[in-house]
Order: C-alpha cells, then sequence, then structure tokens
C-alpha cells in the first residue's frame, strides 16, 4: 500500500517571499552589525526606528487586522492612506490579500488543510513556514473580501503593490535620512532592522498567540490570551477574546489591558477621525466567561473521586447553573423589550427607564455568580 501523505508533492516555493526573507534575515545579521560597528550612528536615525516601528506595526494590528479585515471601526481617509501606505512598507503583501487570507484563518481555525496558518501544522508553519511555499489554504480568494474591492485605497495599493513597496522601503528612508544628512543610517534602522524586527513581532500572534497562555473566553480553538505577547505584538495578544468576538476593535477589552492598538483607535475618535468602533456588550463577555467557569467546574467534578464530596459540590454546581439559566432568561426578556423600543422609536426612554437598571444587574449577577463558580471549581481540586 502507498503512503498518500508521503508520495504527495511538496508545495512549490513562493520564490518572491523566499528571496525576500532570505536577503532581509540576512542582511540583518550580516551587513547591520557591520554597519553599526563601522559607522557612528546617532540618535536620529534610531528614534526613526521607533517612528517606523509604530507606523508599521499599527497599519497591520488596526488597519489590516482590524479595519479592513474584521471592519471593527470606520476610519478616515487620511488615516486609511497612513495605514496603506505603512502597510506596504511592513512587506506582508497587499491589504486585500492580508484580509482574505485572515478571514480565511477565522472561518477555518485549527483545520490542518484549511486554516493558512494552521497551529496544528506546527510552530515554525505558523509562524513563517506557510508563506514560503504557495500552499491551497493561502490561496487569495476574493469572494470573501468584496466590501474590500469597494475601497478605492484598498484598490489603488492593490493594482501598485511593488512600487509603494519598494518605495516606502528604500524610497522613503533614503529621502529621510537625506534630509538629516545621513541616508544610509536611516536605511539601515527604519528600512532593514525594522523590517525584520517588526515581521516577526507581528507573525508571533499567528504562532506564540495560538499555543502559550490561556483560555478565559473559549476552548473551541488554540487562540490564547497573553499578557507578556500583547506587550510586543501591538496589544494582539488578547487572541482568545479576539477569535470569539472578532469584530470588537479591543483585543484587550479590560481598561488595563496592555492594547496600544486599542488606544490609537479610541484616540483618534476623541477627533473623529475613527467612528462606530464596535464592542462587544459586557453582558456578553460576562456570559462568555461563566460559561468556561462552568465548563472547567465539570471537567473538574468528573475527576472528583470523593462520592460525599462529588455529590455535595455537583448540588451546588446544578444550583449555579439554574441560576444561570434565571439571568440569561431575564436578559433574553430585557434585550427584546430593548428591540421593541427601538421598533417603537422609543429607544431613548428605554435607556433611561428601569430596564436599563436591571441591564447593569444582570451583568452584576454574572460576575458575582463567576467568582462562585471559580471558587466552587477550586474546592473541587
Ligand atoms: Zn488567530
Ligand atoms: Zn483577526
Amino acid at each position: 500500500m502507498t503512503d498518500a501523505v508521503a508520495e504527495a508533492p511538496k508545495a512549490p516555493i513562493n520564490i518572491p517571499a523566499a528571496v525576500m526573507f532570505s536577503i532581509s534575515t540576512l542582511a540583518a545579521v550580516s551587513l547591520l552589525p557591520w554597519y553599526l560597528w563601522t559607522h557612528h550612528t546617532g540618535a536620529g536615525p534610531w528614534l526613526f526606528f521607533v517612528f517606523c516601528m509604530w507606523a508599521t506595526g499599527v497599519s497591520i494590528t488596526g488597519g489590516y487586522h482590524r479595519l479592513w479585515s474584521h471592519r471593527a471601526y470606520e476610519a478616515h481617509w487620511s488615516l486609511r492612506l497612513f495605514y496603506m501606505l505603512f502597510g506596504a512598507m511592513s512587506l506582508q503583501n497587499s491589504i486585500l490579500i492580508w484580509a482574505s487570507v485572515h478571514r480565511v484563518h477565522h472561518r477555518n481555525v485549527d483545520d490542518v488543510e484549511s486554516d493558512p496558518y494552521s497551529i496544528k501544522r506546527g510552530f515554525w508553519y505558523a509562524h513563517m513556514g506557510w508563506m514560503l511555499r504557495d500552499y491551497p489554504s493561502a490561496e487569495p480568494d476574493f469572494s470573501n473580501a468584496r466590501d474590500l474591492q469597494q475601497d478605492p485605497l484598498v484598490v489603488f495599493q492593490q493594482r501598485h503593490y511593488l512600487g509603494l513597496a519598494l518605495g516606502m522601503n528604500f524610497g522613503f528612508p533614503l529621502l529621510v535620512g537625506a534630509l538629516f544628512g545621513d541616508a544610509w543610517g536611516y536605511l539601515m534602522l527604519g528600512g532593514l532592522l525594522r523590517l525584520v524586527v517588526n515581521h516577526h513581532l507581528t507573525f508571533f500572534i499567528n504562532s506564540l498567540a495560538h499555543c502559550w497562555g490561556r483560555r478565559p473566553y473559549t476552548a473551541d480553538n488554540t487562540a490564547r490570551d497573553n499578557d507578556f505577547v500583547a506587550l510586543f505584538t501591538y496589544g494582539e495578544g488578547y487572541h482568545n477574546y479576539h477569535h470569539l468576538f472578532q469584530w470588537d476593535y479591543r483585543n484587550g477589552v479590560r481598561w488595563w489591558q496592555f492594547d496600544p492598538t486599542k488606544w490609537w483607535i479610541a484616540a483618534w475618535s476623541a477627533v473623529g477621525v475613527t467612528r462606530g468602533l464596535k464592542r462587544v456588550p459586557e453582558f456578553k463577555i460576562q456570559r462568555a466567561m461563566l460559561q468556561r467557569q462552568f465548563d472547567k467546574a465539570q471537567e473538574k467534578l468528573r475527576a472528583c473521586t470523593h462520592p460525599g464530596r462529588f455529590a455535595e459540590l455537583q448540588k451546588l454546581l446544578e444550583h449555579e447553573l439554574e441560576a444561570f439559566s434565571i439571568t440569561l432568561n431575564e436578559w433574553k426578556r430585557l434585550q427584546a423589550e430593548r428591540i421593541e423600543a427601538a421598533r417603537r422609536q422609543i429607544a431613548g426612554q428605554w435607556e433611561h427607564s428601569e430596564a436599563l437598571r436591571r441591564f447593569r444587574a444582570l451583568e452584576q449577577s454574572l460576575r458575582l455568580q463567576r467568582q462562585r463558580v471559580r471558587l466552587l471549581r477550586l474546592q473541587t481540586a
């Protein structure tokens, strides 16, 4: 019997991507150290490096990802122009291809065959390997990105991607460098070093954020929340939340969670550059977290070997599940009331009525219940 997997031909090498990654990596580990050793580099090129790191990073996380892939908010053309230019500088393909492939990732997450950067094919594959060969799963199919083809800036970038990418990676640093009298220094740091560092930081979102961290919202996929990963991925380390609530402009949903992309989007909304910021209602977030606590508690309970203790804890858990079901029903009833108020165009009255207070009380009761179920789970240990 033949081994179909072993005999299947390997996907052909993606030559432009392989050449680009090879040259940039080799230059960053040879040419760059030599340059820094033999030339005096002042503060200017380093400041330019920091600026370019932020500009290209936020153009991927705030632009390519949250704006174009997920439509989590709307942005004025000036900000979209910024994202379009610095997104091309980040050399991660065009907006249209990136967003189309990313939407497939969300739809088929973890599927070995159809998730373009499935972690189930290993860390390296999810990090970079998927780009080095022409795998069928990463073949862009713009049928899932027709909305983006209505954006003239997306279409313009798609048509002129190569020119924009070369211009932003070589022309822009050389021009700024020439203005400040150090063209090569600016190219080495703002061009080369920034390109390689920014590549790996953003690639960690597909690799590290799918294998290292906790899962407070859903265990249906491999995506993780990790405060440490968030520190160097422009806030995209809260990937478990993101995979459950992908239309939320926030990834780190709590105010204290380090998500500079969220702060950037919110800050621009204060002056009208961004608007329509989408937020998942707090009740739905609490409901997801509580459901996770119940699942974990039930898992622990199944492993409990003490018969008396098992019966006692099971009773408590059943009581909590019943309370949960009552809260959900009350919430559904209030939602129906709210929709009816909107239909009758009295939403304003509803918002100021007793119902809103009841709404907040339900959110609070879920929070308290989550703490109780967590304690219950700890007692089961
Ligand atoms: Zn993901
Ligand atoms: Zn996403």
